[in-house]
Order: C-alpha cells, then sequence, then structure tokens
C-alpha cells in the first residue's frame, strides 16, 4: 500500500472518480468540490510539489498542463473560463504532498480568493 494519498490513487489502491487517464498522468474529481467542475490532475510518479516537478526536467510539467486543459474541454469550461491552482507550501494550503494542479470552473470564479 503506497504511503501517499495520491500515489494510492494512482495505483488504484485508494477509490477515486477517475475522469481520464493519460500514460504519465492522471485526473479525477476532488473530494470536496469548491466549485460546479472541481478536478486534480496528477503525475502518476511521486513529486511533491510543482517546484520538483518543474525541476524534472522531462517534460511531465507541460503534459500535467495539457491534461488540466483536456480535462477543461471534457467538462464544457474550456470556452466559459477556469482556473489551474498549485497550491504549494504551507501558506498556500498545499495539505496533499503529491504535486497537483486543481482544475476548477463552471461559476464565476472572485478574485482574489476568500
Ligand atoms: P491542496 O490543499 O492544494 O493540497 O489540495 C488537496 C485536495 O485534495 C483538496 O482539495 C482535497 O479536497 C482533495 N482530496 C483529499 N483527499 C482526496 C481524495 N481521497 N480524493 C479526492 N480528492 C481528495
Ligand atoms: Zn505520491
Amino acid at each position: 500500500m503506497a504511503e501517499c494519498l495520491f500515489c494510492g490513487i494512482a495505483a488504484g489502491e485508494i477509490p477515486a472518480t477517475i475522469v481520464s487517464s493519460n500514460p504519465h498522468t492522471i485526473a479525477f474529481r476532488d473530494i470536496n468540490p469548491q466549485a460546479p467542475v472541481h478536478v486534480l490532475v496528477i503525475p502518476r510518479d511521486h513529486y511533491p510539489n510543482l517546484a520538483e516537478l518543474a525541476a524534472s526536467g522531462d517534460g511531465l510539467l507541460a503534459e500535467l498542463v495539457a491534461h488540466a486543459h483536456e480535462v477543461a474541454v471534457a467538462e464544457g469550461i474550456a470556452d466559459s473560463g477556469y482556473r489551474v491552482i498549485f497550491n504549494t507550501g504551507l501558506q498556500a494550503g498545499q495539505t496533499v504532498p503529491h504535486v497537483h494542479a486543481h482544475v476548477l470552473g463552471g461559476r464565476l470564479m472572485n478574485w482574489p480568493p476568500g
């Protein structure tokens, strides 16, 4: 059993509502949605945060962002608009130390967030 929650989801050991799957990335619905569409996109391999994924230099970050856009298209929010958020570190509210992009949309998103 994987020690990391999202590694567990990627391995199919922990149940999740999978939205779509690519060779190196996987998208599933957030368990506590903050918008009508709230999907998380993760690399199958474990990187603790955005900085480490970016530093890996193997194109995986670009694949992850491309997958986030694919999700937006599939969920019907690509034209109305959507957010892609990487919470990074304590003050940003990162609670799961396996890098994940939040794809949020389907409502008017307030800015700044409150
Ligand atoms: P963050 O706070 O940026 O680290 O985001 C972690 C996200 O993971 C939160 O929005 C949680 O609601 C979500 N989450 C936690 N556990 C699960 C789970 N088992 N399945 C799906 N989403 C989850
Ligand atoms: Zn992990």
